[in-house]
């Protein structure tokens, strides 16, 4: 019994890591964490400042789980992938418990539930422009969205490539 649920975790596991690391969802992930990190503590977006980073443990552990919730916030709506039988963009991609979920970390003072959720809507919202849509009155109801991408077209990569100069100019300008 133990092996046969150990078999199942590892299997679903692994084919979250494995479909949940999209170029445009990772990307986005981390332009999140860097734009809240360039907001909060600019100092950061420099080889200087990486190095101050590393070597304060009071700014380490301020900065980390920010930006480990941007990151895994970005990726875990994908996680229906690996789920058998729930079915993909369902309830992992209905805005409503992350919006909660953002509103209880604000009011909390829970910053990395705060910028998780903010990653789990940055997906939603991504995902919104492809063509199958995200649901948006109730998990399980009609998808919605601005259906302009087709899912590994050329537009995703244009988008891709779009957010990692956006990347590369938020780390120049501070
Ligand atoms: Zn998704």
């Amino acid at each position: 019994m133990a092996g046969r649920l150990l078999g199942l975790a590892t299997s679903v596991f692994s084919r979250f890591f494995l479909k949940m690391t999209k170029t445009n969802h990772t990307i986005s992930g981390l332009l999140l964490a860097e734009i809240v990190i360039a907001i909060t503590c600019h100092d950061v977006l420099s080889i200087q400042g990486i190095a101050h980073v590393l070597q304060n443990k009071h700014i380490c552990h301020a900065l980390a789980p920010l930006a480990a919730g941007c990151f895994t916030g970005a990726l875990f709506p994908d996680v229906d992938l690996a789920i058998p039988g729930l079915g993909h963009r369902t309830l992992t991609h209905w805005p409503v418990p992350y919006l909660i979920g953002a509103a209880s970390g604000y009011v909390f003072h829970l910053s990395w539930m705060l910028y998780f959720c903010a990653g789990c809507l940055l997906h939603i919202f991504l995902d919104s422009f492809s063509l199958m849509g995200v649901p948006l009155r109730s998990p399980f109801g009609k998808r919605t969205g601005f259906r302009v991408m087709r899912v590994g077209a050329f537009s995703e990569t244009v988008t891709a490539v779009l957010m990692g100069v956006i990347m590369y100019r938020i780390w120049i300008l501070f």
